[in-house]
């Protein structure tokens, strides 16, 4: 099985024309060109791995939201999981952009994993701000359980303003009234929509522990992430901290 090529850093300028390598990814660049009035969904995740229940949102989010795309951003440095370890971000990006290459309706952009430094979602979205024209409008999509922090989060209020945010929640999970109160009270966060996806009881945290203790995998993730766990011998051992 061929897996993508990695393409070398890229960075993002304000207003920069379309280079020959894509700024944010290939199938995305030119969103918003025409001058129409779209949406964009940024799927934020550490996805360590990436497996059906994110594919499967995703699609049920762009669906719902009505959304042109979906662009996967896998976090380059995920530093509040220091403490557990996270698996290179190069093998992380290489399992998302293999998932979503059959699908025309998303792409994977290695923004984050190209940033040096702590990742930081406002970093992501103003980027993402500078570089595409007014009528795009962003749609932050991310697990409840991480959006119900976002408060701690840096500059979680610039976070609100530059995007909507999509709290995707888990059967049995849902970020309560009181809390999402206290988000547009305490940091001005307006755009919260929650969305409960089916298909999301599988979790990253449950793959790699049936990897390490040599269960299958199959069917849980896309085959080509599962060949490719295989082949770079990924999540056979307990994670170490970084
Ligand atoms: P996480 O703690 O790994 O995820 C929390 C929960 O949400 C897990 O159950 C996870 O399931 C699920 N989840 C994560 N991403 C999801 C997605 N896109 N769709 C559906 N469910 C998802 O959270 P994380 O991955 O570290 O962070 C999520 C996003 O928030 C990332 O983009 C990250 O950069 C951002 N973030 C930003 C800051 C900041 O700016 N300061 C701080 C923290 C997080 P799985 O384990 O199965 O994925």
């Amino acid at each position: 099985m061929a897996f993508p090529d990695r393409a070398p850093a890229s960075h993002i300028a304000a207003g920069s024309i379309r280079a020959s390598k894509p700024v944010v990814c290939a199938r995305f660049d030119d969103a918003g060109a025409c001058g129409k009035r779209i949406r964009l969904g940024i799927m934020g995740g550490t996805f360590d791995p990436i497996h059906v229940g994110h594919l499967a949102c995703a699609e049920q989010v762009r669906e719902a939201f009505g959304l042109e795309g979906v662009i996967f951003m896998p976090a380059g440095d995920p530093w509040m999981k220091r403490g557990r370890g996270v698996t290179d971000a190069e093998a992380r990006f290489d399992m998302v952009k293999a998932a979503v290459a059959d699908n025309p309706r998303f792409d994977a952009s290695r923004l984050e994993i190209d940033r040096c430094g702590k990742t930081y979602t406002v970093d992501t979205l103003r980027a993402l701000r500078a570089h595409y024209p007014e009528n795009v409008e962003l749609y932050f999509i991310s697990g409840a359980d991480a959006l119900q922090h976002i408060l701690e989060w840096r500059d979680a209020d610039e976070v609100g303003r530059l995007a909507r945010l999509v709290a995707v929640t888990r059967p049995g999970y849902e970020i309560d009234d009181a809390r999402k109160r206290y988000m547009r009270t305490h940091g001005g966060i307006r755009h919260v929509s929650m969305f409960e996806a089916t298909a999301l009881a599988v979790s990253s945290t449950d793959l790699r522990e049936k990897v390490r203790s040599g269960r299958s995998i199959r069917y849980l993730v896309p085959q080509v992430v599962a060949d490719y766990i295989e082949q770079q011998g990924l999540y056979r051992e307990a994670c170490r901290p970084a």
